[in-house]
């Protein structure tokens, strides 16, 4: 089976968020399981200059508007698997992905119109012609509907088959309807059965109706949003394709995060030897010029900074937090206003709270090693990968029990033989903290929260089982498109 996974960001060329962990991983687990697989994604301005640039003059034109785009596609490598980005350097050469902190790139529809018509174009000129195109969230979403568009008799590319995954139903691209010019396809499908959204148009409601098959990254949240709290206007749609919608847990790259290997981390242990997760703690202390203290309990959050992420609850909360005697500790960068709030928040607390506001993968992973308790809100969660990293590295998950988060952890109270967290179900502040509270009950009594730590790390959240899922998704997709 031959695939291609598209995306607009892919680890380890450039990530924002979890999107390119998993578009990043997949390739490697489907590849040891012998499928051959490639991947393209836009050639942005932060992709650094350790990847191989190989130019074979394969150019393309993408109609977008009543324009001809000129792009070209480079080939890539990463980790032995052949990537394709696509080079226009008037979309893709800027200092943000998709928006600055005060708002979207107001040409986003142009720029993902472009991309999705030069994922169908990169296959034509390079040749390689996938069974399944599996596209990636909005970004890439209009492709299914230019499949079936304008590629419906082309020889090459008719029986192409679809998977839609959608990594947070939050973000679809809804755009003015001034902008159906630049997609090419005539106003009757600006209606509500395709493209039409309340007056605007939709791209990631063009995947929906379009791709063969849909999948979110959770079981549980493939099922919230077909309901009106979690579906953002398009739990009809999703109704509608109930049957073609599934739910496959990510994974998580090991290869990457194991405190047994981990080179970002002070010292490296191992479930038998937790005990140095507290060098580690200090070292994290001293990093954030927290009180270096192996006891005090460390809690963490690393983050968007986004209203989803649960910072409404959180925000409001620290006082309370330090009341019950912990340091905390946020990564995050986001919306202007939460890294406001937090600034403040450390004026007033400047030596229990650390805070990093920013992007620092190194810190994330010393954070990992030597936070107690990992926390994590969230309004709604499709996955989650913070609560698996931490998993990993024994740092309790305290988490709100919705999508991902609840498929991934098992209340300690609930189930104390096979608990792996805590969880809480209102989304309020009281539910937060009492969970918080459950918590350091347990890290208090020093043996149950050893025995519960090394449970934690040996949970396996490998890429290898969900890797297996998509491809049955994939076999789904061909059967449907009527290709196997
Ligand atoms: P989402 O994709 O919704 O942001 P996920 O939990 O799926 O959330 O993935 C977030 C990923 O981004 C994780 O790998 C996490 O470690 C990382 N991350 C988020 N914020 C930061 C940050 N400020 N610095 C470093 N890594 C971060």
């Amino acid at each position: 089976m031959k695939i291609l996974i598209a995306s607009p960001e892919i680890f380890p060329f450039v990530k924002t968020g979890g999107l390119a962990d998993v578009t990043g991983s997949l390739p490697k687990a489907l590849k040891t399981l012998g499928v051959e697989v490639r991947v393209v994604l836009p050639k942005h301005k932060q992709i650094g200059e350790n990847f191989p640039l190989r130019y074979k003059n394969w150019k393309i034109f993408c109609p977008v508007s009543s324009k001809m785009v000129e792009g070209e596609v480079v080939e890539s490598e990463y980790d032995g698997i052949i990537s394709y980005l696509i080079e226009k350097d008037e979309y893709f050469y800027r200092d943000y992905l998709y928006s600055t902190p005060d708002g979207d790139y107001l040409d986003n529809a142009e720029r993902f119109t472009f991309f999705s018509r030069a994922i169908l174009e990169a296959i034509k000129v390079t040749g390689y012609v996938p069974d399944v195109l599996h596209l990636n969230d909005w970004e890439t979403a209009l492709s299914a509907m230019f499949l079936k568009i304008h590629y419906k008799n082309d020889h090459l590319l008719k029986n192409v088959a679809t998977l839609l995954t959608i990594h947070n139903l939050g973000y679809q691209g809804i755009f003015w309807h001034y902008d159906m010019h630049l997609l090419n396809v005539g106003w009757e499908y600006f209606t509500p059965e395709y493209l039409e959204f309340y007056g605007k148009i939709n791209f990631l409601k063009a995947g929906i109706v379009f791709a063969d098959i849909i999948n979110t990254v959770s079981k549980k949240y493939s099922q919230e949003i077909q309901t009106p709290e979690f579906g953002f206007g398009l739990d009809g749609v999703l109704r509608k394709r109930a049957s073609d919608l599934f739910g496959v847990l990510n994974g998580i790259d090991y290869e990457e995060w194991n405190p047994e290997t981990d080179e970002k981390i002070p010292v490296k242990y191992n479930t038998n030897t937790v005990e140095k997760k507290k060098i580690n703690k200090v070292a994290l202390q001293k990093t954030l010029g927290l009180q270096p203290s192996e006891d005090k309990p460390l809690i963490a959050t690393i983050s968007r900074l986004s209203n989803q992420k649960g910072f409404d609850l959180i925000i409001p909360a620290i006082p309370q937090l330090f009341a019950l005697g912990v340091q905390y500790v946020v990564l995050g960068t986001g919306e202007r206003r939460f890294h406001e709030e937090l600034e403040e928040t450390k004026k007033r607390f400047p030596e229990v709270l650390g805070l990093k506001i920013g992007y620092d993968n190194d810190l994330a992973h010393l954070i990992e090693a030597g936070a107690d308790i990992f926390l994590l809100p969230s309004k709604y969660e499709p996955c989650g990968l913070n609560q698996l990293y931490s998993l990993k590295y024994g740092t309790v998950p305290v988490v709100r029990a919705t999508g991902g988060l609840d498929d991934t952890i098992i209340d300690y109270n609930e189930n104390p033989e096979a608990g792996t967290g805590f969880k809480f179900h209102e989304y309020t502040v009281d539910a937060m903290l009492s969970a918080v509270k459950r918590a350091l009950e347990v890290y208090r009594d020093k043996k149950s929260w050893e025995s519960l730590i090394k449970r934690c790390m040996a949970q396996d959240f490998s890429w290898e089982r969900s890797a297996r899922e998509y491809i049955k998704l994939y076999e789904l997709a061909l059967k449907k498109h009527g290709t196997s």
